[in-house]
């Protein structure tokens, strides 16, 4: 039968805790999730961190704090374990702007025109999409796969028009390019990054793929949030960076490298961008599906063809 508890526990910590030993549970939390639920977790990370690691836990469930398509991929790395999910409605508006009918129908166009393609996804796509894919990235591996693509195909790069703009600039590959984008990383904006920067002639900034070119041309440093992580490490003194990411993300920033300051770069509707659907998921939705065991990831046909993508991607 399934509970759910309305009075949030003063425990909650201890509760997650013990539920998940008693539930041969491990707790795969990402960068955008909310502090208090990071610092639950036993693995933290991007997607590719995350992916990476879920091959390797020796728990017979897996709880991934993150959105759909996360756990999903988690599942089809993972056909054995139970997967769950604490909100199965945590989606991604990246993920929902590439249908897989419409991809299939896009790339029939192609192949009708003549034109030799590869099909490559950002790892922020459903699995039908990845089924129809023949590489999956994510931010951190996005140049190494596009460089892999052999030169006589073109490449067609779905979902995000803006990281698939980015890697056309630093591989040099031209692109045949989806038109979809993520709701949070859109919508940084421009003039309050550049009244920050006066204010702040010293700061570095820092941007994550995603983000528009307007917002990416001012940055200091454009990379995935594990490669974040890893470039305002080099910094030994205290220095100011205004992050243009997820707002979550500071939390992991200042947990791994606290002798810095970070900023967020405001929203043009928000002072800080809080992604819809990672902030679905709560502690007590956590704690709920420990105890459930359930929203689970459960096996689809897709998944088989998706699983070989990801393989070839990530572990050849
Ligand atoms: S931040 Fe953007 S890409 Fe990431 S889950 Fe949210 S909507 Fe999707």
């Amino acid at each position: 039968m399934t509970t759910t508890s309305t009075t949030p526990s003063l425990d909650i910590f201890d509760e997650i805790e013990a539920l998940k030993r008693e539930q041969d549970a491990t707790i795969l939390a990402h960068y955008y999730q909310n502090g208090e639920i990071q610092e639950l977790a036993d693995f933290t990370g991007d997607s590719l961190k995350l992916a990476r690691a879920a091959t390797t836990v020796s728990t017979g469930t897996i709880v991934f704090c993150g959105v759909h398509f996360m756990a999903e991929t988690a599942k089809i790395l993972n056909p054995e374990k139970r997967v769950l999910l604490p909100d199965p409605l945590a989606g991604c508006s990246l993920a929902d702007s590439c249908p897989a009918p419409l991809l299939k129908r896009r790339q029939e166009a192609l192949r009708a025109e003549g034109r030799r393609f590869q099909t490559v996804a950002y790892i922020n796509s459903t699995a039908s999409v990845k089924a129809l894919s023949d590489w999956i990235v994510t931010s951190g591996n996005a140049e190494e796969i596009i460089r892999r693509v052999p030169e006589e195909f073109e490449i067609l790069f779905v979902p995000d028009r803006h990281l698939g703009s980015y890697l056309e600039e630093v591989t040099g590959r031209t692109m045949i390019l989806w038109e979809g984008s993520c709701m949070v990383h859109e919508v940084f904006s421009v003039n309050d990054l550049l009244r920050m920067k006066r204010r702040k002639p010293d700061a570095k900034t820092v941007a994550h793929p995603e983000c528009p070119a307007n917002i990416r041309e001012h940055a200091d440093f454009i990379g995935g949030t594990e490669a974040m992580i890893r470039f305002v490490d080099r910094f030994a003194s205290p220095t100011e960076f205004l992050v243009a990411t997820e707002a979550n993300m500071l939390w992991q920033l200042q947990h791994a490298v606290p002798r810095h300051t970070y900023l967020p770069v405001p929203g043009i509707t928000c002072a800080c961008n809080n992604c819809p659907h990672m902030a679905r998921n709560t502690l007590e939705k956590l704690r709920d599906c420990l105890k459930n065991g359930a929203p689970e990831i459960r096996w689809r046909p897709e998944f088989d063809r998706a699983a070989e993508s990801l393989r070839r991607s990530f572990f050849e």
